[in-house]
Formats: structure tokens, C-alpha cells, sequence
């Protein structure tokens, strides 16, 4: 089809962000305050495949307010501010089949504590900043998701192409066919989040994680309860590791009780796990049965669901930030802290810090090439202290399980705290997260309790909460590269893992009178990423599908 179709239209810029998160939002809010300050002119667009700005961003989240006070010192007395429930209490448990245990708090290191943190909904901050972006001059384009990355003859990023819309399913142009649009810019920033699709481009384009370590990540499930008054307790924040995963599986809870009765409820699994029969969606649903956690939503609703990716692989993992014509910036550029599940501040922070090593750029009359500064400097701030000093949790735990791997990641966290050093050095993390599935063969398959409606649920009813649409009149945006080798391998090996580590029951092994055959429901897909971090063959390509389509997370 490529033959036929009509140039693009192009629009020039000086800076183009890839993505509405806090990250690519921080990153034009400030470029935006710099040209205020400096008198300067400054044109700034971020697009977003959402819907909306925040439709498609699923946090926790306890926020860390260090970056929304610093790029916006007023936020705390606006009206319209979007977060209100400061943590009063953090509680951590290992749980057991039936029992559990309440870790005293004075264990912890004082890095975890949540003392002056923020209980919200990640969207909504994105939402605010969206607002307050919009005030300064930016300009935002919802519902347009960046598909190619523009390069010229000399290899320089040169801005991004939004994606055509209405392409039918086997490619061709429908009547309401709409060619994409070029944004053409000095810089461009991806700030798409965990596992960006562009990000992955261009990572693999500039060798970005040459001498680096493997990136890793852990899929998060999530649900919002309505609870009755008397089972809520605003400013708790609940943490808990163990059971019903298996010791050598990583992972675990969060409970976080927030503004008028509601209720953050998630599961995290690494995605190193082993038993190609684990299902993340199916462990998080078990363990809001445990005893200690059970009676918060009895006479509740559950009335939001989503998934999202999250990255992992911390300080050793971040690749170079720079390259010519732009840079990375929160998530994309892996900035979360493991051990706290927090990357919002750092998002936050990332964005800002590139902002102001391009605006010194744009001011000195460059483009297209490389801001090595910003690479540069990322380790001496906050962002490198706050990666740094935990880098060690999770390749522990990786290595020892969770007993043994999550004391001695405490000990390591106590160690850097005090001493400034850790016993460990920089630990590798080992295989990358596809790798690390075994056969079928060799692991003893996990059952299910069946989901009772009430605490527990199937994930078609849950991805109705997520309001996830897509037209189903387009290409899959989920893309096969080998369907013979899903078979002999993702199928007959591994019998079939996508079943169960996507979130959204988008793939499925269907028996027919010619075999079996591998169905993708991609209408379903509520973007998590999984499928493309996990598949044992790297098999799976997530591309984005039409702008505006996927979930409208509201609250999450
Ligand atoms: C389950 C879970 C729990 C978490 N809990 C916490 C917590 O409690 N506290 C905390 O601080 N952090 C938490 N985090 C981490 C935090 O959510 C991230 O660090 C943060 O969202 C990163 O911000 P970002 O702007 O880099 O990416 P995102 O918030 O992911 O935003 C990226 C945006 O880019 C858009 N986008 C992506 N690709 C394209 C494209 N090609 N074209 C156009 N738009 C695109 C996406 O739709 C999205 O809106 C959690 C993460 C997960 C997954
Ligand atoms: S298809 Fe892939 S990206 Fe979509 S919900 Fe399933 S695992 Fe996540």
C-alpha cells in the first residue's frame, strides 16, 4: 500500500516529546518556564496515543512530591491540585498460605519510608500537568500516537510521524482514510513510558545499552475498590511480599487507601519468573483472598482495572540518555527506584533536567545533534542517588529468592545508607526476562481457583472496567513476526505463556478441525507491554495501534 498513499503534511517545532506522561510533560512544561524567563520563543507539542491526556497511565501511586514541588512550587495551594491524601501509615507484611506477619517498621530502611508522600491517581497528576502545560504554551495533540521515527541521510532523529488512521485490516486505505502527519523538530524527547515502541527504535539504532545491563521489568496488575466508610483508612499504605508466589518468583501487594473511600489495589510479578504456567493476572486475584488483606473490600466495588509494564532494571540499566537529535526521559530511559515502586518523581525530575540541557542548546543555535550533557550529568543528581544506592535489591533478589533475597537486599540498603557503600558492588542482573522461562516440561503446572464475582474476577469482566477499545477494522497491532515458530515453540515448548501473563485474555490457543491456532483478540489490549517483553522468542512485536483507541483508565 505504501505506493499510493499521499505525502505526509509536515509541521516544524523546536522541541517534539513523545508522550503525556509526567515525564514528557515536565520536560515542555519546563522548557516552556525557561522561555518564559529567558524571553525566548519556544514552540513545544507532546502527542499522546490516549484519548486523553493521563487515559492511558496506570500507577500505584504513592508520589514522591520532590519533582511536582519543584517544577510547579505552587501546586500544593491550587485548587485544582491533584492530589490530597498524604500517607499517615506504612505498613509491610510477609504473608504465608493462611497466615501472615507484620514486618515492624523500624526494620526498614529509612529510604522506604513513605513519611510526606502523596496517595493519588497517577492519571490525574498527568491530567493537572496536561492543564498547566497547556497555560504556558504547549501544545498537546491527545488521541495521536507517534508510529515512526523520522531520521535524515545523516542519521540524526528529525521528529516523528503520527500514524495513518483508517487503514483496514489488510492494510488498505478505508474511505475515511487520513494520512498521518510529520512533526518535524530540532529535538525530540521520548517519554513513552515502560517498553516504548519508538524508544526501542531508537535505543537499538544508537546502541544506547552497549556496556549496559539488560533492562528488566515486572508486569503490574491493578484494581480501584469504592470500600464501605468503616473498612477505609485514608493515608494507609500496605505492602506485601510472599504468598501465593513461589520463593524463587518475585513480587508482591500494594493496598493504598485514598481520598473519598478508595482503594489502590495491585500485584506486581517480575517478569524473570520461571513457570511458563504462572499467570500475574491469577496471583493477584488470589492473594486479595489472604486473610490479612480479605476484609477491606467485603460490601466493596471494584470499579477500575488496568496493567501496565514497569521497569526494573534500575542504575545499571539505564542506557546512554542522548543521541543525535534527542534524548529519553522517565520510564523510557528506565528511571524507577525498585525497592520504593516509585518512577513519578523521577519522571518528573528526568524531564526536567532535559529540558534545561536543550534549552541551553536551542539557545545556542543547535540541532539534530547530540546533548551529551544531559547524559552526562543524570548520575550526580538526585535521580542517580536515588538509583544508585538500591541497585542491589533486585538482582538479589533474582538470585536468592524471596527469603534470603529480600534480607539481603535490606541489609545492602541499610549498608548504602550508613556507610555510603555496599558489600556487593554493582550486581549483575542475569538473563533478560524472555530468557528466563523453562519448558513446560521441567516445571510442575500452577491451577487456579475459579474467581467467585465478588472478590474475585475473570479478566473479560475486568477489562470491561479498563474501557478498552479498539476498532477491530485495522491491522493487529500485535504483531507475529513468525507464526510457525509460535506454534513449535511459545506453544509446544512453553505451552502457550502469552494465555496467561497477558492481563487481557488477548491471546489465545484455540483447537480447530485444522489444528490449533493462535487467536489475538488485539481489541482487548490494554497496552501493558507484556507480550513484547516477554515472549520467549521475542516473537511478539507491540506497535501502536490507531491514535485514541486502548483503555480510558479514569482514577488509576
Ligand atoms: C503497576 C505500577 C505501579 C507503580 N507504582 C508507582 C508508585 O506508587 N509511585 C511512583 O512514583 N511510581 C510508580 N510506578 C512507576 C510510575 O508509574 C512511572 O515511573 C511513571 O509513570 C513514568 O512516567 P513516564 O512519563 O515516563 O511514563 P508514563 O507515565 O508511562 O507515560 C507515558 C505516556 O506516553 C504515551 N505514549 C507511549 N508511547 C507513545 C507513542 N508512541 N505515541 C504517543 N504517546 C505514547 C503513553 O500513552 C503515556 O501516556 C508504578 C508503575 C506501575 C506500572
Ligand atoms: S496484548 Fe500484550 S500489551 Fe496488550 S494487554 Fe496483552 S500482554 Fe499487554
Amino acid at each position: 500500500m505504501a505506493m499510493d498513499l499521499p505525502a505526509r503534511e509536515s509541521m516544524d517545532f523546536d522541541v517534539v516529546v513523545v508522550g503525556a506522561g509526567p515525564a514528557g510533560l515536565a520536560t515542555a512544561i519546563r522548557l516552556r518556564q525557561l522561555a518564559a524567563e529567558r524571553g525566548a520563543d519556544l514552540s513545544v507539542v507532546v502527542v499522546e496515543k490516549g484519548s486523553e491526556v493521563g487515559a492511558h497511565i496506570l500507577s500505584g501511586a504513592v508520589i514522591d512530591p520532590i519533582g511536582l514541588d519543584r517544577l510547579l512550587p505552587d501546586w500544593r495551594g491550587d485548587q485544582d491540585r491533584p492530589l490530597a491524601t498524604q500517607v499517615t501509615r506504612d505498613e509491610f507484611l510477609y504473608l504465608g498460605p493462611k497466615r501472615g506477619l507484620r514486618l515492624p517498621n523500624v526494620f526498614m530502611p529509612r529510604l522506604m519510608s513513605n513519611h510526606g508522600n502523596f496517595i493519588g491517581s497517577l492519571g490525574n497528576v498527568a491530567r493537572y500537568m496536561g492543564r498547566r502545560a497547556e497555560a504556558l504554551g504547549v501544545e498537546i495533540y491527545p488521541g495521536f500516537a507517534a508510529a515512526e521515527v523520522l531520521v535524515d541521510e545523516a542519521g540524526r532523529v528529525v521528529g516523528v510521524a503520527t500514524g495513518d488512521m483508517g487503514v483496514g485490516r489488510s492494510g488498505e486505505p478505508r474511505a475515511d482514510f487520513t494520512r498521518g502527519m510529520e512533526l518535524r523538530a530540532r529535538y525530540t524527547v521520548f517519554a513513552e513510558g515502560a517498553r516504548g515502541s519508538l524508544t526501542r527504535e531508537v535505543v537499538d539504532r544508537f546502541a544506547l545499552n552497549r556496556g549496559r545491563d539488560h533492562q528488566k521489568y515486572g508486569l503490574g496488575v491493578k484494581e480501584l475498590w469504592q470500600v464501605r466508610p468503616d473498612r477505609h483508612r485514608p493515608g494507609l499504605v500496605q505492602h506485601s511480599m510472599g504468598w501465593p508466589l513461589p520463593n524463587h518468583a518475585g513480587g508482591g501487594s500494594w493496598l493504598y487507601h485514598f481520598d473519598e473511600n478508595l482503594v489502590s489495589v495491585g500485584f506486581v510479578v517480575h517478569l524473570n519468573y520461571e513457570n511458563p504456567t504462572l499467570s500475574p493476572f491469577e496471583e493477584f486475584q488470589r492473594v486479595k483472598t489472604h486473610p490479612m488483606v480479605r476484609d477491606v473490600f467485603e460490601g466493596g466495588k471494584r470499579i477500575g482495572y488496568g496493567a501496565r509494564a514497569i521497569m526494573e532494571g534500575g542504575w545499571q540499566s539505564v542506557p546512554r540518555l542522548s543521541f543525535p537529535g534527542g534524548c529519553l526521559v522517565g520510564d523510557s530511559a528506565g528511571f524507577v527506584n525498585v525497592p520504593r515502586i516509585k518512577g513519578s518523581h523521577n519522571a518528573v525530575l528526568s524531564g526536567m533536567l532535559a529540558a534545561e540541557h536543550l534549552f541551553e542548546a536551542l539557545q545556542a543555535g543547535r540541532a539534530h545533534d547530540e546533548v551529551a550533557s544531559y547524559e552526562e550529568a543524570w548520575r550526580s543528581t538526585e535521580i542517580g542517588y536515588d538509583l544508585k544506592r538500591v541497585r542491589n535489591v533486585k538482582p538479589l533478589w533474582s538470585r536468592y529468592g524471596t527469603l534470603a533475597g529480600v534480607a539481603l537486599g535490606g541489609a545492602d540498603m541499610w549498608m548504602t545508607e550508613l556507610l555510603g557503600w555496599s558489600p556487593f558492588g554493582t550486581m549483575r542482573h542475569g538473563k533478560p526476562d524472555h530468557e528466563c522461562l523453562k519448558p513446560l516440561s521441567a516445571v510442575t503446572p500452577i491451577t487456579y481457583p475459579r474467581p467467585d464475582g465478588v472478590l474475585t474476577f475473570d479478566k473479560l469482566s475486568s477489562v470491561f472496567l479498563s474501557n478498552t477499545n479498539h476498532e477491530e477494522d485495522q491491522p493487529v497491532h500485535l504483531r507475529v513476526r513468525d507464526p510457525e515458530l509460535q506454534k513449535r515453540s511459545e506453544h509446544d515448548v512453553y505451552a502457550g505463556p502469552s494465555q496467561r501473563y497477558c492481563p487481557a485474555g488477548v491471546y489465545e490457543w484455540v483447537e480447530g478441525e485444522g489444528g490449533v491456532r493462535y487467536q489475538i483478540n488485539a481489541q482487548n489490549c490494554v497496552h501493558c507491554k507484556t507480550c513484547d517483553i516477554k515472549d520467549p522468542n521475542q516473537n511478539i512485536d507491540w506497535v501502536p495501534p490507531q491514535g485514541g483507541e486502548g483503555p480510558v483508565y479514569l482514577n488509576m
